[in-house]
């Protein structure tokens, strides 16, 4: 297979493609009717009939209990019982030669929740139309997980079989983090991964290029670090008729003000810089040579780092960021409450502390009565690019997708992958769909959708790099 160069980016014979299309369309449709909002999630039922119909063909496939809420350290694994939402992830394995060593592909099957007043179609009806399937988890990510789980049925009756096992993991509880998901399947239950070498997972794409540009295969190889944390002022409580100067929000909306106008510095990471130098020959004209060498740009040419930092994405990849979310003060117009706090959403770049970074805030704020307390935190890590999973990428984007450029990316934000990093697994983000600028819009936003072909041809070049690699 492979090297005939056909600009028709067909990656695999069409043979059997339209019954394809619509059973992945299908599938899609069918479990995004199976209610995984997260909180609280509820997986199980979704798990079960991902493993159903893997089993059906003669897969193993499990079902992976895992932690349901509340989080009780004395009742580790919860069934669910009564009243409760269950969870679990699907996991199934199609056996290889045993020449290489396993990859996974990895999703998840919780979703954001929807509101069906902003919708322009029901968001869990699962509607198929106009050559779209459309509802929460299209595209993040129950798309992810049909595409995987048709491509193990693609596999399945291969002969000879690949060098390496296929391991399908869709793993409940993404949307808050992964702790119960991914996280505690990395953490507990490690031998299901096997001695995985390589993972894929969403955090990556194929966008198409504009007005005659070539498309980009983004390839996420690492992600910023999220450093989530909670401040906290205390203050006199009283009637707030007599205002008393020490009042709690007050005194944060004081401490927030300091914090909003922090300006991060500006460090290009060698991630970034690696990233830039390959986009160069797609930037426009006048960015060129600043994308080739950014920092030096960035730091030398005024006009090109206003451009630069003027894209929110763009600045989000060469600095650390603060966003002030979360605000709570008193629930009563006349009283002063005894406190007041506010999160904060803080994204460091890879090498970067989340302790450095509170003590950095707490001496800019400079009050002693403010508190910082960390809410989430966990470290960044990179996948290297001299992988054969890489250059197997490289090569396949080469032949069915002529003039691509597949480029190295930091996501601003963060994915499952980072479990896996932590456990020495190569982990791309990659989903090999093709997104054109707009379509990523309904990502956590409304009417979510992905075409049908795009899924079928996201099997069929899903099936292709893992042949070839
Ligand atoms: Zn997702």
């Amino acid at each position: 297979m492979g090297g005939s160069g056909i600009a028709s980016a067909d990656p695999v014979p069409d043979e059997g493609a339209d019954a394809l299309a619509e059973r992945a369309a299908e599938l899609l449709a069918e479990i995004i009717r199976i209610p995984t909002v997260n909180p609280p999630g509820g997986e199980a039922p979704l798990a079960a009939r991902l493993v159903e119909i893997l089993s059906e063909a003669g897969i193993e496939a499990r079902v992976i209990a895992t932690p349901s809420k509340p989080p009780d350290p004395s009742r580790r694994l919860d069934d669910g019982g009564p009243g409760r939402a269950a969870r679990a992830a699907a996991w199934a394995r199609l056996p290889g030669t045993g020449r290489g060593r396993p990859v996974v592909l990895l999703s998840h099957i919780d979703v954001v929740p929807a509101d069906p007043s902003e919708w322009t179609v029901p968001p869990f009806a699962g509607e198929i139309r106009d050559g779209f399937v459309i509802g929460r988890g299209a595209l993040d990510a129950k798309g992810v997980a049909v595409t995987h789980l048709m491509t193990m049925l693609q596999l399945r009756d291969r002969n000879p079989p690949l060098d390496r096992d296929v391991i399908f993991l869709a793993t409940p509880d993404e949307e808050a983090g992964g702790r119960d998901g991914a996280g505690y399947l990395a953490r507990e239950r490690r031998e299901l991964l096997g001695d995985a070498e390589f993972l894929l997972t969403e955090g990556g794409s194929i966008r198409l290029g504009e007005a005659g540009a070539p498309p980009v295969w983004g390839v996420a190889v690492t992600e910023k670090s999220p450093c989530w944390l909670e401040i906290q002022t205390v203050g006199t409580p009283g009637h707030s008729a007599a205002p008393h100067p020490d009042a709690a929000v007050p005194r944060l909306v004081a401490a927030l003000d300091r914090v909003r106008r922090m300006q991060t510095p500006i460090r290009v990471t060698p991630q970034v810089e690696e990233m830039f130098a390959a986009l160069a020959p797609l930037a426009a004209e006048e960015d060129r040579d600043g994308y080739r060498n950014l920092a030096a740009a960035l730091d030398r040419d005024p006009e090109f780092r206003r451009r630069f930092l003027g894209n929110r994405g763009r600045n989000a990849l060469v600095r650390d960021t603060i966003s002030i979310t979360v605000l709570e003060g008193g629930p009563r117009t006349n009283v002063a409450p005894l406190e007041a706090l506010a999160h904060l959403d803080v994204r460091l770049l890879p090498g970067k502390r989340c302790e450095d970074f509170s003590a950095l805030l707490a001496e800019e704020i400079g009050d002693p009565a403010v508190r910082l307390r960390p809410l989430l935190s966990f470290p960044s890590r990179s996948s290297p690019t001299d992988t054969a999973l890489y250059r197997t990428l490289e090569r396949v984007a080469a032949e069915i997708d002529p003039g691509a450029a597949v480029v190295p990316r930091m996501i601003t934000g963060f994915t499952d992958a980072h479990w896996f990093r932590e456990l020495g697994i190569v982990a791309y983000g990659f989903v090999p769909r093709r997104l054109a600028a707009g379509d990523t819009r309904g990502v956590h936003g409304v009417d979510e959708k992905v075409s049908v072909d795009n899924l079928a041809w996201s099997v069929r070049t899903l099936v292709r790099i893992l042949e070839e690699l």
